[in-house]
């Protein structure tokens, strides 16, 4: 028999990002309903063909969302929260409600929360379950979309989120923690059980359920609940009306600690990742094997990275796993929801370069090749020119090395990761000659980017006004929002960020090293999506990227105003990285790069200069064993090197785009920043407890209001979180700024709220100079 090639999960946006187009199309009310249900069928079957055409033997139905799929997944049991049922919309208006929010004519409800996705850059919302008894069979959508893809004349394989990750997944009422009590477990099994049962009438062969959660640490009590929940489920594959095959599909790392509990479940399919979790998984196999009747869905064609498949490679996994069992298919690793769609279009990649990428379309064509090649004895792999030519492309030949670069790395010594003097020393040095006032007032680093700032840049792009009127209006900009933050008396001014565009790509773009997609877009939530720049070769600075504004800023005003950059882990998380260096070395390559931009702003008179990091947290290791050894251990150092070679007296500052390092607080003070800026507003404050606790050595501003709602706060409302936080830190190490960018925000809500802060700021600061 042939071998089986299985895809998780395709693209659901649209080659063109029709989904999205046609769904802000209805919230905008340029479209009805109905136009968005037909585009969606249309997608549907579009992206089936495609796989088909493809010869993929198991095509999932059901990958397909207008939000996001652990949305779909609460409504399919019911987890709908009396908050939105009570607004009596129909189906679609309740899914967007939950997804987005709802104001209107039938009340106002915020939407439910979003997370990232494992270690992705995808958001799911997260499912609120207020009692067990909603729980029931509450949605057609998967079994419809089986039925339309059969009316194709196809038998997909549906797919659902599994019980498991969904109810660790889930929150329990108003967002409080679950209680995995046996009436929930039950409820959910059922609603399972009643989906096997219609999916064997339908004519299912396959139910792929996607169980990731697996791949994480176990806390007590885990593998009961899994086990409890499948002991449940899986009898209910047979029945006397015929029956059906159960894929426990995990992915983004490996299972090696409860792969036996797997094995022992006697699951008809295991989809293991053979990317991410290559080695656990590897070594669970050989350890406990398989079991009768299990077929192993060896995961080797990467849904996450952009380059085209190593065939040997695969080919080994494959024989690797193939040596333990006789029964095994070839899937991708994970859904390929997280690659853009095709190649196609991108003419502005020249066949040289094209050739060594994959999106989602050009796996699918991978998928099958590796199926055939796994099935060739030695002497027809041998033969097999396509995959000589798959070889060739890893024959190291694709870029040549910048030789200044690898130098320039390999010329790394330790003390290159250690600014001096110690942080305590150089406070003393900055206090000192930076004059800044008790619980010193700045701002995150952008302003609103206006409709007039987005068309300016759209006009520039289309060649509609030049560079000149370009920067005559930007240089506009910085001019009026340095008058109005002298205005509203802010310490630490900012220029603005008006002529960026996006805190990575505006700095890919000034980077040798770097390649740029028009079309390559990826889903990041909702119908939002993101186009990450690709590493493609080694990365250096050819020149200055900010000094420019920055300095044109600090003309215009007798205030300081910071530097503004973005650090190396963040470039690197936010991009499609290399795979033939490791992310080590390309993060010490951006690191150096964008150190010579900061010794640049420092000689150029700047004297507070911020290295972003939003996305330090976003990579960390989804195992905890994992943490320093894959990441940490390289990241912190990485971001040390960009600025261990300014002057004592040259402030240091870092923003953090959320509040949850409790875990990791040591890692971020190793980071050896002078000031760090975070999330705080709409968190716990447990964050300030960690601080506390940890001694933790940094100054720090935890944002004192929510920057992401139109909202403008009080005074009063500002000063009592300034009062919270100076219950937890020490008054000399704290700064006051708001939570993160203005960029989303409009100016009719900026100032204002500036202007409370820095009021509540000024009263605190006399009240607190009054008392001593
Ligand atoms: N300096 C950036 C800004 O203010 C930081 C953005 C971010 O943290 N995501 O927009
Ligand atoms: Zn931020």
């Amino acid at each position: 028999m042939p071998r089986i090639a299985s895809v998780i999960g395709f693209p659901r946006i649209g080659a063109d990002r029709e989904l999205k187009k046609a769904i802000e199309g209805y919230w905008k009310g340029r479209r009805e309903l109905d136009e968005v249900r037909s585009t969606a069928r249309e997608l549907r079957e579009r992206h089936w063909r495609i796989q088909v055409g493809h010869d993929i033997d198991l095509i999932a139905s059901n990958d397909f969302s207008y939000y996001d799929r652990m949305l779909d997944t609460a409504i399919l049991l019911g987890a709908i929260p009396e908050r939105y049922r009570r607004l009596g919309l129909d189906a679609e208006d309740t899914l967007f409600a939950m997804g987005r929010g709802y104001q209107g004519p039938r009340g106002d409800v915020t939407a439910l929360p979003m997370k990232k996705w494992f270690t992705t850059n995808y958001h799911y919302l997260v499912p609120e379950i207020e009692e067990p008894a909603q729980i029931r069979l509450n949605s057609e959508k998967p079994f419809e979309e089986f039925t339309e893809a059969k009316a194709l004349g196809l038998v997909s394989k549906p797919v659902l989120i599994g019980p498991y990750t969904f109810l660790k997944l889930a929150r329990g009422p108003q967002g409080g923690a679950l209680d995995y009590d046996a009436g929930l477990i039950d409820a959910v099994a059922s609603v399972y059980v009643e989906v096997l049962r219609r999916f064997i009438g339908l004519g299912a062969q396959w139910l792929q359920l996607d169980e990731p959660y697996l791949v994480l640490d176990k806390d007590e009590g885990d593998m009961a609940l899994f086990r409890s929940l499948y002991s449940r489920i899986l009898p209910a594959r047979t029945s006397a009306h015929g029956s059906l095959k159960v894929l426990l599909q995990t992915y983004f790392g490996h299972v090696g600690d409860c792969y036996e509990t797997l094995a022992l479940l006697g699951f008809d399919g295991i989809g293991l990742d053979l990317v991410e979790g290559r080695e656990g998984n590897l070594s669970a196999l050989e350890r406990y094997g398989v079991s009768e009747g299990t077929t192993i869905f060896a995961g080797v064609v990467n849904g996450r990275n952009i380059w085209r498949n190593d065939y040997a490679a695969s080919l080994g996994l494959v024989d690797a796993v193939g040596r333990i069992t006789p029964d095994v298919a070839v899937s991708t690793s994970c859904s390929l929801l997280h690659v853009p769609f095709s190649l196609e279009g991108e003419d502005g990649l020249g066949e040289p370069v094209r050739r060594h990428f994959a999106f989602a379309v050009e796996k699918l064509g991978e998928l099958r090749r590796i199926a055939e090649l796994a099935d060739q004895d030695e002497a027809g792999l041998r033969a097999d020119k396509a995959l000589a030519a798959n070889q060739s492309l890893f024959d190291g030949s694709r870029v040549r090395r910048d030789q200044a670069v690898v130098e320039r790395l390999a010329a790394l010594r330790p003390s290159d990761f250690t600014r001096h003097p110690a942080r305590a020393e150089r406070r003393t040095i900055q206090r000192e000659e930076l004059g800044l006032p008790l619980l010193p007032t700045t701002t995150i680093g952008s302003f609103p980017q206006t409709a007039r700032v987005r068309a300016e840049r759209a006009r520039l792009r289309k060649r509609e006004i030049g560079q000149e009127d370009y920067d005559r209006f930007i240089a506009g900009r910085i001019d009026s929002v340095i008058a109005e933050q002298e205005r509203i008396g802010l310490d630490v001014l900012v220029h603005g960020e008006f002529e960026r565009n996006d805190m990575v790509e505006y700095f890919g773009q000034r980077l040798k090293g770097f390649l740029f997609t028009r079309n390559a877009w990826v889903q990041s939530y909702g119908t939002r999506c993101v186009k990450p720049p690709i590493i493609w070769g080694d990365v250096s600075r050819p020149g200055p990227m900010t000094v420019r504004w920055s300095s044109y800023a600090q003309s215009k005003t007798d205030r300081m105003v910071k530097g503004m950059l973005t650090g190396p882990v963040t470039i690197l998380n936010w991009s499609w990285p290399r795979e033939d260096i490791g992310r080590k070395e390309q993060t010490e390559q951006l690191a150096l790069a964008i150190r010579d931009e900061v010794e640049d702003l420092e000689a150029a008179g700047i004297r507070i200069i911020q290295i972003d990091e939003a996305a330090l947290r976003e990579k960390l290791p989804l195992r905890r064993s994992d943490w320093h050894r894959a990441y940490l251990d390289w990241a912190v150092p990485a971001f040390r090197l960009v600025h261990s070679g300014v002057r004592p007296g040259t402030q240091i500052h870092t923003h953090m785009c959320y509040s949850e390092f409790n875990d990791i607080i040591r890692d971020i003070d190793a980071m050896d920043a002078d000031v760090i800026s975070f999330e705080a507003s709409r968190s716990d404050l447990t964050v300030l407890d960690a601080i506390q606790a940890a001694h933790f050595e940094t100054e720090a501003g935890p944002g004192v209001y929510d920057i992401h709602s139109p909202r403008i706060p009080s005074q009063e409302e500002i000063e009592e979180r300034i009062g919270q936080i100076l219950h937890k830190m020490d008054a000399a190490k704290v700064w006051i700024n708001p939570d993160c960018g203005l960029k989303t925000r409009g100016e009719a809500e900026t100032w204002p709220s500036l202007e409370h802060m820095v009021a509540a700021a000024r009263y605190v600061r006399a009240r607190l100079e009054g008392a001593c």
